[in-house]
Formats: C-alpha cells, structure tokens, sequence
C-alpha cells in the first residue's frame, strides 16, 4: 500500500513538474504538452486541443480577436484613464515583445478600477477594423482587484518614427526569456493617440487559455511607427496574430 501511494505521488509530481515546463519554458517546450505557436501542429487552429485547459480555445463563443464591423452607437463614456507609472523592463517570451509596467496606470471601466500590468504587440494586427488589418497592434492589460482583464488595444500604422518603441527595442534582449531592465523608463501613456475615442466589446485572451470575460476597449485612432521599426517588431516576433472570431451573440459599442 506503502509502495503504490509514493508511486502515485511521484507520478503526480512529474506531471506537475511538466504542467510548469509548458507554461514557462517556451524556448525548449517544443516536446511538452502544451506548448503553443501561430504556425503548424500548434497553430491557433489546433489550441484547444493541445491541453486540457486550452478548451475555451475551440469551445468559446466570445473569442478574440474579431473584426470590428456592425458597430452600434451608444453613448459610451469618455476613456476614464490615468497613467502615471512607468515602464520598466522588455522581454520576448518567444511570442510577443512584453513590457512589464509598475506603479499607478489605472482605468476605470463600468466603475471598477483595473491596474495595468504589461503591455506585449502582434504583427500584424489580430483585431481589424471593417476587414481592414493594421502592421501591427499592442495591448495593454490590466486587471482588477478579483482577477478581471480589460485589455486597451491600439492599432499602427506606417508613418512617422514612433519614440516610445525606441526606448524599449533598443534594449530588447538577444535571447528568449530574459528580461531587460530599461535605461530610461517612460510612461506607457506615450504609446497613445491624442485622441481616445473607442469601440468596446467583450472578447477573450487571444492566447491559450483563450479565457472568456475580457472586456475590450480597442482605440479609434492609430499611432504611427516607421517602415523600420515596423519591419523590426515583425523580425523580432515573427507573424504572432490569431485569426479573426466569430462575433456570435456579442455587440460592438461605440
Ligand atoms: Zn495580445
């Protein structure tokens, strides 16, 4: 009896020590249960079946990204936004180029306060607007105090060299996985257009686990970036966007 239960312990160990490999080490997940990807066997059409609590992936039907078409006009009020923290590091987790945040970046939505926490980009764009896709997107995510997300999108466009994606590229590290503490930190409200007019709608993560219950605020305006820093990004991340959802029962305020 002795024998069969420290079999079973060391059985669930293993397998919870493989449960921590797929969900942090991306660079050398390839062979664990659970690694994802935008391309192939582990594209975004196979991620509710590559785990168990990817299921959302291909059972949900208010996933994200979508494309932001039969709007309806409401009233929707002004972006309650205050950011007065900073950025303070870079990394690239093998999908997406991350910022990690600190301190007061908060905004208020349907009267909860949520806290940013990181912002990370997608080339080219995931959510489109009337079917038209943008070079590249990035979202900034918050939570609230019990866990809740609302997730501020942004779109790019080519244009003028854009500062804010200087200060954290050019300390960007080589190698996955390692942070970068940056040199200058800045406020992650220099990423934003003047203008903060929005479309809101409820969506999901667009990465496994895909989780539901994401409130979506996804700008009007675009900010601009260059050809160069443009084609960097996309160097950097490779084409890191999940398709397009289906709406479903779901409404596009704007
Ligand atoms: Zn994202």
């Amino acid at each position: 009896m002795k024998k069969i239960a420290t079999g079973v312990m060391v059985a669930s160990l293993l397998l919870s020590g493989v449960a921590i490999a797929s969900d942090h080490g991306h660079d050398h997940g390839k062979e664990h249960k659970g690694h994802w990807g935008y391309s192939g066997d582990t594209g975004p059409a196979h991620w509710g079946d590559l785990k168990d609590s990817y299921f959302m992936c291909k059972e949900g039907k208010n996933q994200s990204p979508i494309d932001i078409n039969r709007v309806i006009e409401a009233d929707l009020p002004k972006l309650d936004i205050t950011y007065a923290g900073n950025s303070v590091s870079v990394v690239n987790n093998g999908h997406t180029i991350k910022v990690n945040t600190q301190g007061k970046n908060e905004i208020v939505v349907d009267g909860v306060t949520f806290t940013l926490k990181q912002f990370h980009f997608h080339t080219p764009s995931e959510n489109t607007v009337k079917g038209e896709q943008f070079p590249m997107e990035v979202h900034f995510v918050h939570l609230d105090k019990d866990g809740n997300i609302a997730v501020i999108g942004i779109m790019f466009k080519e244009g003028k060299r854009n500062a804010a994606l200087d200060k954290f590229l050019s300390k960007l590290p080589k190698e996955i996985n390692h942070v970068a503490l940056l040199d200058e930190m800045f406020n992650p409200g220099e990423l934003f257009p003047k203008k903060l007019d929005y479309y809101r709608f409820n969506g999901s993560l667009t990465t496994p686990p895909c989780t539901e219950g994401v409130r979506w605020i996804v700008l009007k305006n675009e900010v601009e970036a260059s050809k160069e820093q443009l084609s960097l990004m996309r160097k950097v991340m490779g084409k890191n966007n999940r398709p397009v959802q289906p709406l479903n029962a779901r409404c596009i305020l704007e």
